[in-house]
C-alpha cells in the first residue's frame, strides 16, 4: 500500500527545492518566444485574502501551462506599497508607515511562498522604496517637460475622511472610493495630468484591445465619453461670450433659457450688489451639500435660481433668462448649458417648475405637440419648426445646417467634447511619492533637477500636524533651495496619488534593477506588451486607464515600443460565501493560511480554480474544498498504486479495456488544452477528475497481472503532468515518485492523437428566453452541468443576461441551454 499523501511535507520541499534552483527565473532571450503573464500587484495590507488566492492561482495555471508549452514566461511579483491604510495605523498605533509596511511585505511574501507560485522573485519591487519611487518622480518631469503635466486653482473633490483631495475617477456615485465618504467640493491649487490630450487616442484604441472583456471597454468608452455636436457662443447684456456645448444645434431656436452650474467663476461677478444676490449665494450653499448623484439623478426634483440677468440667443437675438441649476456642473463641458424645455427631459421639467416658456421646435412625424400642454419633452428626431428659414428642415440634418450658420457668423463651430477632465494627481497625505517641485519666491514654480532625484520622503514627520499635508510639519524637508537660483525655496508638501505607481510597474518588471533609467528598454521591449493581465472588474476605469495612458506618453517618448500596455484582460469575479462578500463585518472571512494548513495549497489552488469559471463569482464551499482534496488523494493512490504495475513490460495487443482507456486519456489531453486556452479551468479539472475514474475503473476490471504496465505509466505520466499547472506540489512529488530527475515544469506539454481524441461534436443552442443568441461546438457527451456551465459563460448570450436576474436555466443535453432571465 502506498504511502500517505502529506501535503504539508511535501509543499514545503518542494517550494524549498524551487527555490534553491531558481528555476523560475527567467532571462531575456532573443531566441525564445516569450510570455508575460501578470496579476495585478497586491497593497500590503499584511493579509493574503481569497480574493488575491484566485488571482494568481488563474495566473499561474496560465504561466504554467505556457511554459511547458516551450515559452519563456515572466511571472513576477511586487507590491503597491504606498496610500492611505499604513498613514492611518501610524496615527492610530503609532506605528511609522515604513515600519508598518515593511512588516505587511515581509508577512504577504511568505505566505504567497506558501501558494507554491512559480514567480521570478528576482523581479520583485515595492512601489514604496527610493529606488522605484525615484522614477515615478523622473517620469512626472518628463511629463512636465512635455506640457502634460500643470497645476491649476480649480474646484476639486474633497473627502473630509480621508484629509485629501480625489481624481474624478475615484469619485464613486459622489462617495470616496477608498472610504465611502460623502465628497465635497473645495477649490484648490491642485497637481494635474493632462489625461484630456490623450482622450481620442484612449478611446480609438479600445478598437485594437480584442483580448480584453467588452464590458471593461464599454466602461471606458463611456468614462472618456466623447460625443459630436457644436460650441455655440451665447453673449451676455454686458457683452460677454459663454460657450456652451451642445449635441442638438438643431434645437437652438427652442432654447428658452440658459443655465450656469453654481460653481460658475461669473456667478459671483454677475449678482454682485444685485437684488438677487443673497438668493443666489443661499442657493449655492444648498448645491455644495448635496451630493453629486442626487444632483445627477433624474427621480430627485431640480432645483435652481433666477440669476436676474439675460443671454441673447444667437439664432434668433431673443433675451432669455440666466438661472443656476443644481444639475449643471462646472466638470462637464463648460459649466454652462442652453436649455431646450421643449426636447430635454430635465430641462422640461426645470421649465415647468419655475414658470419658463416651453417653446416646440422639433414636431415627431404624425403627431401635434403643444409647448403649453405637452406633459414631457420629446427628444427624438422630426422636422424643425418655429426655426426661421430652417423650418421644414429634417432635424438631421439641421444638425449641420444650423452649425454652419453659426459658423458663418463666428458664433460657433463643429466641436467633439469629452467627458473624460484631467487627472488630479497630488494628495494632501504622508504615505506617498512626494512631488518634485519647489517654490521659489523669485523663479516661481521649479522642477527638481532629474540629477537630484529622488526627493526623499522624510521620515520624521508629525502625521496628526493640522498643516495642510503632514510633509508640512518638517521644516528640514520643506525648506530647500531653488535649482534656478539657488536662492531659498520651498518644497511642494503633496504627495502624488497612488495611482501614479501603479500606472508604470509593468515596465520596471522587465529590469527591476535598472539605476540609470526608470527602466531598460531593450528588456521592455523584449517582455511588452503584458501577454495576459489579471485582476478585479473594479480597476475598469482607474488604473486600467491610468496605465494606458502613461504607456502611451511613454511610448511617444520613444522609451518604449508598445502604445497599449496589456494584450489581454482577463477580469476574475469576486469570492464570496453564504452569498455575500467576504468581509470581517459580516463574519464570512475564509483566512487561506487555514486552508493551507489544513488541506495544503494544491487542494485552495484546486478548489478555488474548479469551484466557477473565472470572470464569475465563486461561492466558497467547505465541502467543495474536501472533494478537492479527496480528488488528490485518489490522484496520490492510483499513480502509487500502479507503479507496481509499470514492470510488466509486456507487449501484449491492447484489448476494449486498453483501448478505452487510452482513448479516453487522449481526449482527456485534448480538453484540458482547449479548456486551458479558453480559461475553462473548471471544466479541464472535471475531464482530469473523469480520466482518474478511468483509470480506477480499468484497475478494477483486469486483474492486476493482466494490467498492461505501458498503458498505465502512460496514463499516469499523463495526469501528472495535465494536473501539474493546478497542483504543483503533489505533481513534482509523483513525478518524482515514478522515477523522473527534473521538475514538471521542465516538461512539455502532453500531445495527443487527434484521431484518438477526436469526440464527436454537435452544435449548442444558447438561448436567452427562448431567443438563439450563441451557437458554440461542443463534445456530443457533456453532462448537464458542464453545458450550462458553458452556456452561461457564452460572451454573445452574456450580453443579453447582464444584469438581470436568471430565474432558471432549461437544459436539453446534446441540444439547447435556455437562460430564462428577469
Ligand atoms: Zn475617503
Ligand atoms: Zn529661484
Amino acid at each position: 500500500m502506498a504511502e500517505e499523501y502529506q501535503p504539508k511535507v511535501i509543499e514545503k520541499k518542494w517550494q524549498k527545492k524551487w527555490e534553491e534552483e531558481n528555476i523560475y527565473q527567467v532571462f531575456e532571450d532573443e531566441q525564445k518566444k516569450k510570455k508575460y503573464i501578470l496579476e495585478m500587484f497586491p497593497y500590503p495590507s499584511g493579509e493574503l485574502h481569497m480574493g488575491h488566492v484566485r488571482n494568481y492561482a488563474i495566473g499561474d495555471v496560465i504561466a504554467r501551462y505556457n511554459s511547458m508549452q516551450g515559452f519563456n514566461v515572466l511571472q513576477p511579483m511586487g507590491y503597491d506599497a504606498f496610500g492611505m491604510p499604513a498613514e492611518n495605523a501610524a496615527i492610530e498605533r503609532g506605528i511609522h508607515p515604513k515600519i508598518w509596511t515593511d512588516a505587511n511585505i515581509e508577512a504577504m511574501r511568505k505566505q504567497l511562498k506558501t501558494l507554491g507560485i512559480s514567480y521570478d522573485w528576482s523581479r520583485e519591487i515595492s512601489t514604496c522604496e527610493p529606488e522605484y519611487y525615484r522614477w515615478g518622480q523622473w517620469l512626472f518631469l518628463k511629463f512636465m517637460e512635455k506640457g502634460l503635466v500643470y497645476r491649476k486653482k480649480s474646484q476639486v473633490n474633497w473627502c473630509s475622511s480621508c484629509v485629501t483631495v480625489l481624481a474624478n475617477e475615484q469619485v464613486k456615485a459622489g462617495l470616496c472610493w477608498r472610504c465611502g465618504s460623502k465628497v465635497e467640493s473645495k477649490e484648490l491649487a491642485q497637481w494635474f495630468f493632462r489625461i484630456t490630450e490623450y482622450a481620442e487616442d484612449l478611446l480609438k484604441d479600445l478598437k485594437i484591445l480584442e483580448g480584453w472583456p467588452e464590458r471593461v471597454k464599454i466602461m471606458q468608452e463611456n468614462w472618456i465619453g466623447r460625443s459630436e455636436g457644436a460650441m455655440v457662443n451665447f453673449e451676455l447684456e454686458d457683452g460677454e461670450k459663454i460657450p456652451v456645448f451642445t449635441t442638438r444645434p438643431d434645437t437652438l431656436f427652442g432654447c428658452t433659457f440658459f443655465l450656469f452650474a453654481s460653481e460658475h467663476p461669473l456667478v459671483d461677478k454677475m449678482v454682485s450688489g444685485t437684488e438677487q444676490e443673497k438668493a443666489v449665494r443661499d442657493f449655492k450653499r444648498k448645491v455644495a451639500e448635496e451630493t453629486e448623484i442626487d444632483r445627477t439623478s433624474t427621480e430627485i426634483e431640480k432645483n435652481g435660481v433666477f440669476v436676474g440677468k439675460y443671454a441673447i440667443n444667437p439664432v434668433n437675438g431673443e433675451k432669455i433668462p440666466i438661472y443656476l441649476a443644481d444639475y449643471v456642473f462646472m466638470g462637464y463641458g463648460t459649466g454652462a448649458v442652453m436649455a431646450v424645455p421643449a426636447h430635454d427631459e430635465r430641462d422640461f421639467v426645470f421649465a415647468r417648475k419655475y414658470g419658463i416658456p416651453v417653446t416646440v421646435v422639433i414636431q415627431p412625424e404624425g403627431q401635434k405637440l403643444d409647448g403649453a400642454t405637452m406633459e414631457e419633452a420629446y427628444i427624438g428626431e422630426g422636422k424643425m419648426v418655429n426655426s426661421g428659414d430652417f423650418s421644414g428642415m429634417d432635424s438631421k440634418e439641421g444638425v449641420r445646417a444650423v452649425t454652419n450658420l453659426l459658423k458663418g457668423q463666428g458664433k460657433g463651430d463643429f466641436t467633439i467634447n469629452y467627458r473624460l477632465r484631467d487627472w488630479l494627481v497630488s494628495r494632501q497625505r504622508y504615505w506617498g511619492n512626494p512631488i518634485p517641485i519647489v517654490y521659489c519666491d523669485s523663479c516661481g514654480t521649479v522642477p527638481v533637477s532629474v540629477e537630484d532625484l529622488p526627493v526623499v520622503l522624510p521620515q520624521n514627520v508629525d502625521f496628526k500636524a493640522k498643516t495642510v499635508s503632514p510633509l508640512a510639519s518638517d521644516p528640514e524637508f520643506v525648506n530647500t533651495t531653488c535649482p534656478k537660483c539657488s536662492g531659498a525655496a520651498k518644497r511642494e508638501t503633496d504627495t502624488m496619488d497612488t495611482f501614479t505607481c501603479s500606472s508604470w510597474y509593468f515596465l520596471r518588471y522587465s529590469s527591476a534593477y535598472e539605476d540609470k533609467a526608470p527602466f531598460d528598454s531593450k528588456a521592455v521591449d523584449y517582455w511588452m506588451p503584458v501577454d495576459q493581465y489579471i485582476g478585479g472588474i473594479e480597476h475598469a476605469i482607474m488604473h486600467l486607464l491610468y496605465a494606458r495612458f502613461f504607456t502611451k506618453i511613454i511610448n511617444d517618448m520613444g522609451l518604449c515600443k508598445v502604445r497599449e500596455p496589456f494584450h489581454n484582460l482577463l477580469t476574475q469575479g469576486m469570492v464570496i460565501k453564504d452569498g455575500a462578500k467576504m468581509s470581517k463585518s459580516k463574519g464570512n472571512v475564509v483566512d487561506p493560511g487555514n486552508i493551507i494548513t489544513r488541506y495544503g495549497a494544491d487542494t485552495a489552488r484546486l478548489f478555488i480554480l474548479f469551484a466557477s469559471p473565472p470572470e464569475k463569482e465563486l461561492e466558497w464551499s467547505d465541502q467543495g474544498v474536501e472533494g478537492c482534496y479527496r480528488f488528490l488523494n485518489r490522484v496520490w493512490r492510483v499513480v502509487l498504486e500502479n507503479k507496481q504495475s509499470f514492470k510488466n513490460q509486456s507487449s501484449q495487443v491492447d484489448g476494449e479495456e486498453e483501448k478505452q482507456l487510452r482513448h479516453q486519456m487522449h481526449k482527456t489531453t485534448k480538453k484540458v488544452t482547449d479548456d486551458i486556452e479558453r480559461f475553462n479551468f473548471n471544466t479541464a479539472i472535471s475531464a482530469t477528475m473523469e480520466l482518474v475514474n478511468a483509470n480506477y475503473r480499468y484497475n478494477e476490471s483486469r486483474a492486476k497481472s493482466q494490467r498492461s504496465g505501458v498503458l498505465l505509466r502512460e496514463v499516469a505520466e499523463r495526469l501528472i503532468l495535465l494536473l501539474s499547472p493546478f497542483a504543483p506540489h503533489i505533481s513534482d512529488e509523483l513525478w518524482e515518485a515514478i522515477g523522473k530527475k527534473e521538475s514538471t515544469f521542465f516538461e512539455r506539454w502532453p500531445s495527443y492523437d487527434k484521431a484518438l481524441a477526436k469526440a464527436e461534436e454537435i452544435t449548442l443552442i444558447v438561448q436567452v428566453n427562448g431567443k438563439v443568441r450563441d451557437r458554440i461546438s461542443v463534445v456530443a457527451d457533456m453532462s448537464r452541468d458542464e453545458l450550462e456551465r458553458i452556456a452561461l459563460s457564452s460572451e454573445k448570450a452574456g450580453k443579453y443576461t447582464e444584469g438581470r436576474n436568471i430565474i432558471k436555466v432549461i437544459t436539453v443535453p446534446g441540444k439547447l441551454v435556455n437562460i430564462v432571465v428577469k
